[in-house]
């Protein structure tokens, strides 16, 4: 694409989400133009579009972000492609979407849509539509894994273990995430990342972390049983990326808050079964000492492994009164924000970069990071919901 047409649709996008108002009436008038053009669509989303609609939107603003990089988001479009094969959704409709979404950008600029939106919106649509339809019917993998909880463990109040056996090995590189279907939440899928890597015999844990006033979270780590079955979409995220060759033999400064250690911890894994790893600093952190629940592995590998070097940090350093599980390491090393600590920490500008926690705690860090002079091609993190 030109890269005039990318500023175009970049400014466009910006003001027609530059309020939370605008945001939703732009998802509203994509689902609603989706289903009254594909009536058959609506059973793909589910029954309370409450937790979804603005979904749509979040992922589009990671693409136009990317636009004048297609190497940086073409990846993650194709992931999508055969991710959405989980649906049961044939290839060919991918365009449906794509229309839709550029019906409901024509509607939301109203009298100042003009020939050259409209053209340049098109053509990175069908960018996107090709991306997706070509990758999906090239993959000769299962469009879904369908996988039976052998373990469920409450590690804290709001902090559940859940281990899958898939009824096949999901080939995932450490790092990625998947999203996930559970029983008592049909068609609200929900991304998690495997915090063990990828195993020949099936088995993948992922690490939950319940959102208070979240649809599924809650039901997974309060109500998950052993033997419920779950179904898993292929392997999205670049985030553990070893062919990228600017990433290759660079030191490593890994960032994660709370289950944000999940796709961490993954990688720390797989590399410590190989002997060619350069240094890895991790900064683990959480608010209170309690939320660094999986510290004690952490520590065990860096015990083992002379390249680890593992920060634990607190935002604040007495555990609230209310909790009443274990307390967590004591006392913690560091307490404050990690995006200050890391940055005041050392120096980052030669390493490679992984930030893994919330949307909020990825935006400060990553602000951290620039202000100690981190290029931003160097900061790695996946796609904010
Ligand atoms: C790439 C990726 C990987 C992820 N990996 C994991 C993982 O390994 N483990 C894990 O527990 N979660 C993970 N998540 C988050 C997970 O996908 C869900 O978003 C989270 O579990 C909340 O889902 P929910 O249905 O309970 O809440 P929703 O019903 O989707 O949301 C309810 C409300 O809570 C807010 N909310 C959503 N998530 C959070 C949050 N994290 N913190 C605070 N408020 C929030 C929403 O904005 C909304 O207002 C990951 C997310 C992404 C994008």
């Amino acid at each position: 694409m030109e890269s005039r047409q990318c500023s175009l649709i970049r400014s466009n996008f910006e003001s027609l989400t530059d309020s939370p108002d605008r945001t939703h009436a732009l998802s509203n008038s994509f689902y609603s133009i989706l289903f009254a053009r594909h009536p058959e669509t609506r059973e793909y989303f589910p029954a309370s579009m409450g937790g979804q609609r603005d979904r749509i939107v979040h992922g589009l603003a990671h693409i136009v972000d990317g636009l004048d990089r297609p190497d940086s988001i073409l990846p993650l479009v194709r992931q999508l492609g055969r991710e959405h094969r989980k649906h049961g959704f044939d290839p060919s409709r991918f365009a449906c979407l794509t229309e839709a979404l550029a019906l409901a950008v024509e509607q939301a600029n109203g009298d100042d849509w003009t020939r050259d939106l409209a053209e340049s919106w098109s053509t990175a649509l069908d960018l996107v539509t090709t991306a997706m339809t070509d990758a999906a019917r090239a993959d000769q993998g299962p469009a879904a894994w369908v996988g039976t909880v052998v373990e469920h463990r409450l590690l804290t109040d709001d902090i559940a273990v859940v281990r899958l056996r898939l009824d096949r090995p999901m080939d995932y590189v450490p790092g990625q995430y998947v999203s996930v279907q559970v029983p008592g939440r049909p068609r609200m899928w929900r991304y998690l990342s495997p915090a063990t890597p990828a195993d020949s015999t099936g088995i993948v844990e992922f690490h939950v972390r319940r959102v208070s006033s979240g649809w599924v979270s809650p039901s997974i780590v309060r109500h998950t049983r052993v033997g419920e079955t779950w179904v898993l979409g292929s392997p999205l995220g670049s985030l553990g990326d070893r062919d990228d060759s600017d990433r290759v033999g660079r030191a490593r400064l890994m960032i994660a808050s709370g289950t944000g250690i999940a796709p961490i911890r993954a990688q720390l894994m797989s590399m410590a079964r190989r002997t060619d790893n350069t240094p890895v600093h991790v900064f683990y952190s959480g608010r209170f000492s309690y939320d660094l629940y999986d510290l004690t592995t952490l520590d065990a590998l860096a015990r083992v492994a002379p390249w680890l070097t593992v920060v634990p940090v607190v935002e604040n350093a007495e555990n609230p009164r209310w909790h009443t599980g274990p307390a967590g390491p004591q006392p913690a090393v560091y307490e404050g924000s990690v995006g200050r600590i890391v940055a005041d920490h050392g120096r980052w500008t030669d390493h490679d970069v992984q930030i893994c926690g919330s949307p909020s705690m990825v935006r400060t860090t990553v602000s951290h990071l620039r202000a100690a002079g981190v290029p931003l091609e160097r900061i790695h993190h996946d796609p904010q919901p």
